[in-house]
């Protein structure tokens, strides 16, 4: 161990600053979210730290670096751009016995600052010994993705219980099982969404009854449109908690695996015509689960309200006095748009997108064609891959031209995505030709025609083309 970690309570002491640039002004900023007296010594200072002291935030020692400076300091920072001087700072603070560091230099420094995630009152530092900075900083932004921004609500409402808890459960394996189901349950949850009340009343009533089980909960989570890369993190996270995993044909292989290991996985996956469950058979068990006292995530492709039925399978939940979350995703509109270079929107070519789907009900397909094929619009079709021909036709009798830029997009996103691009008139032909098949998107309108110069994600691989017609 070259360095020997330790967290510092610098509330109301002095520390020193040498320097009045960029770099000082960082380490001051920190100094005073840790709620230190900071002084700051340079012959001037950059704007920010000039107005800091105007406003008294901190003491602007007004002179170069001299020994004296570092009198009843319990810390001080080099970081000025003379290694001399930073030098200096190091060797007095060194005789004084003050903690010291030399920004960018840990050969000259008592002490390093890491890389921080602050969830306070939980704080987590990594340093690599000064070595190698820019690691240190990768493995914080890696963590920050996995730890909520509410932790440090959930340490501070675990930390207000503690006294009691510990006087309910005397026996320490109790009480670590007491808190394990809190701090890995639906509570938890309830607490980082900011439901403080709610919160304290379940727990105040767990508490009582000396534990018991934890109430299930059932979190509707939009996917995303195939990539895991479009995961979000609160999705990310509430699959590491299920316990059952309900999904469905969008959704993919290597999104799955990044459920909780042992997490229960049921395929209740609609494809168009042959429904594996039927919908209410969906609800039904997630009601059912729910009960069990299972935390249950339905995992939808896209975004779990855009064509997604999510407010039919919440409807039941709610129905039924069950708790439940719905966390956005990005829909595959969104996606498709991104991978295959089609902004929705353009201010030279559409000032509105539409999401419509092109399935049939009865039949038919039911669409506001004279509000759809007004000019300056993008339309995005989903479900619309066995009705593109009658689709296209159909914008073009309303009135869209037939040479109206239209794009196929399928898989979109992932390895698979393939673009092909024409005109309503030479769509469907071109779909047919490349055997483009569900889950594709239709997109119309003049933006497709930038696809040619803003597409970037086009594979090599010959499953995955990208197709511009003349
Ligand atoms: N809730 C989903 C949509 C579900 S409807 C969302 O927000 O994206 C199913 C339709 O979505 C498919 O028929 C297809 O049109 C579209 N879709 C879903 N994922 C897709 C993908 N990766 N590429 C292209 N289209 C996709």
């Amino acid at each position: 161990m070259d360095f020997f970690p330790i967290f510092l309570k610098l509330t109301g002491q002095s520390c020193l600053v040498v320097g009045g640039g960029e770099v000082a002004l960082r380490k001051v900023r920190l100094l005073l979210e840790a709620g230190a007296r900071v002084n700051v010594a340079a012959p001037a200072l950059n704007a920010e730290l000039a107005g800091m002291a105007e406003r008294g935030e901190i003491a602007h020692l007004n002179a170069r670096y001299a020994s004296e400076q570092l009198s009843g300091m319990r810390l001080a920072i080099a970081a000025t751009d003379d290694a001399a001087v930073n030098r200096q700072v190091a060797e007095d603070a060194e005789a004084l016995g003050i903690l010291v560091n030399v920004v960018d230099d840990a050969e000259l420094s008592r002490y390093i600052s890491p890389a921080i995630i602050d969830r306070s009152p939980l704080m987590i530092a990594v340093a690599s010994g000064g070595s190698v900075p820019v690691l240190a900083r990768q493995i914080r932004a890696r963590l920050e993705s996995l730890i909520p921004a509410g932790y440090g609500r959930l340490a501070r409402f675990a930390a207000s219980f503690r006294d009691e808890v510990k006087a309910r459960f005397d026996n320490i394996d109790a009480r670590r099982r007491f808190w394990e189901s809190v701090l890995e349950g639906q509570l938890a949850e309830t607490v980082m969404n900011g439901d403080e009340a709610a919160a304290r009343a379940e727990m105040a009533s767990r508490i009582e009854a000396g534990g018991c089980e934890p109430a299930g909960a059932v979190y509707l989570v939009g996917a995303g449109p195939g990539n895991p890369d479009l995961l979000t993190f609160r999705a990310l996270r509430l699959m590491q908690l299920a316990d059952v995993v309900l999904y469905d044909k969008l959704v993919a292989p290597e999104l799955l695996n990044m459920a909780r290991r042992d997490a229960e996985r049921v395929y209740v996956g609609k494809a168009r015509a042959n429904h594996a469950l039927p919908q209410d058979d969906i609800n039904q068990l997630m009601v059912k689960l729910a009960r069990q006292g299972k935390r249950v995530l339905r995992l939808k492709g896209g975004d779990p309200f855009t064509f997604g039925r999510g407010g039919e399978e919440i409807a039941t939940l709610a129905e039924n006095g069950i708790a439940f979350e719905v966390v956005p995703g990005i829909t595959s509109a969104s996606g498709a748009a991104a991978y295959a270079g089609i902004p929705l929107t353009h201010r030279d070519y559409a000032q509105s997108v539409t999401f419509v789907t092109g399935h049939k009900q009865d039949g038919s397909i039911e669409l506001d064609w004279p509000a759809l094929t007004r000019p300056q619009q993008t339309v995005v079709v989903y479900m619309g891959v066995s009705t593109a021909a009658e689709l296209c036709q159909a914008f073009i009798e309303h009135g869209r031209a037939a040479e109206t830029p239209a794009a196929a997009v399928e898989w979109a996103t992932t390895e698979r995505q393939r673009t092909v691009c024409g005109t309503l008139s030479s769509l469907p032909g071109l779909m047919a030709s490349h055997g483009i098949a569900s889950p594709a998107l239709i997109i119309v309108g003049e933006v497709v025609s930038l696809a040619d110069k803003l597409s970037w994600y086009r594979r090599s691989s010959d499953s995955a083309v990208t197709i511009q017609e003349d």
